[in-house]
């Protein structure tokens, strides 16, 4: 039986933290870091994602800047809105809710954004940053990972890890910080010949496919670590992993539920990557005062 790892008490550890952290900076500077928040469209899902962000932003005392633009707005009408709160002190980081509407190139927008204020840390300069083991703002999901894996006592030096999936947002920054953390890092994706046979392998196996139970007790080893980023809707509406929790809990040394263990830290980084763009902004503009 394994260590259930509780994702939202580790997340309502690290918003205590980033809001003892804003009332610094306000004490420090006299202005409080602001998160925009720019939705485009009606999309459901993003509608209640950015709702949560927004109250999740104010209840640790960053203000909440929110754009709702209609679903035929123009790429240029984006674009300028984008340039606009760049050049806005009162706005620290700034969230493009993605999807955007087919017309919008989500990627060259996302690439507009100061790589300062890119607190999903999905610019390609803070993605080029993060391979090079540069100091950039990095995603949210997996810094949450890296976070949970730490508060699990996961032993990385050396550790194979296994990341299932390889996309922009997810699989790819988190085998970054796995390889960082001095990690032997297996990536597997749809292509991968024997999945099961990776998966067997690793002693910390992250879940990042979306795709509902993915992995099943025959592809863990004894003890390893399981982290399960999957959101998928059940028939039933309900919340399920990519892992086959009820199985893989017998075998795991320790494992996230969902929900209630990936997710909730997904948002508690956005706030600590916010406090932290508003620091980087802050030391930027007193570097250039100084030249
Ligand atoms: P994507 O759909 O962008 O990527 C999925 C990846 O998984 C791809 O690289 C794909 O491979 C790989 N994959 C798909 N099927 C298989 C398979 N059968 N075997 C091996 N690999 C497979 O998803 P995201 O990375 O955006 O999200 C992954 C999951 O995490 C989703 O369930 C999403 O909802 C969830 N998520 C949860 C978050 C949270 O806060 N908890 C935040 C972000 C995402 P290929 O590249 O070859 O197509």
């Amino acid at each position: 039986m394994s260590q259930i790892i509780d994702g939202k008490a580790v997340a309502a550890d690290v918003r205590a933290r980033v809001a003892a952290e804003v009332e610094e900076f306000v004490a420090a500077h006299g202005v409080r870091p602001g998160l925009a928040t720019v939705l485009v469209g009606d999309d459901p899902a993003s509608h209640v994602y950015v709702r949560n962000k927004r109250r999740s932003s104010e209840e640790v005392g960053i203000a909440s800047i929110h754009h709702e633009l209609p679903a035929e707005t123009s790429q240029e009408e984006l674009a300028e809105l984008i340039t606009t709160l760049n050049e806005d002190d009162a706005v620290s980081g700034i969230l493009l809710q993605l999807p955007v509407p087919p017309q919008i190139d989500g990627d060259a927008m996302t690439a507009l954004v100061d790589p300062l204020k890119d607190v999903d840390g999905l610019t390609p300069v803070n993605a080029g940053l993060l391979m090079q083991g540069g100091d950039g703002l990095v995603p949210c999901t997996p810094r949450g990972v890296m976070e949970l894996l730490r508060v699990a006592g996961a032993e990385l030096r050396g550790a194979r890890a296994v990341v299932v999936g390889r996309s922009k947002l997810v699989g790819k920054p988190l085998a970054a910080l796995l390889l960082a953390a001095d990690c032997t890092v297996i990536h597997c994706h749809s292509r991968t010949r024997d999945l099961a046979t990776e998966c067997r392998g690793a002693d910390i196996l992250i879940a990042a496919a979306g795709q509902p139970k993915l992995i099943n007790g025959d592809m863990v080893r004894e003890g390893a670590i399981v982290i399960d980023v999957g959101t998928n809707r059940g028939d039933d509406g309900k919340l399920v992993g990519d892992v086959d929790f009820e199985a893989v809990k017998e075998i795991a040394g320790a494992i996230t539920p969902v929900p209630g263990g990936v997710g909730p830290m997904t948002i508690a980084m956005l706030l600590s990557n916010t406090v932290e763009a508003a620091r980087r902004q802050v030391a930027a503009r007193e570097a250039a005062a100084q030249r």
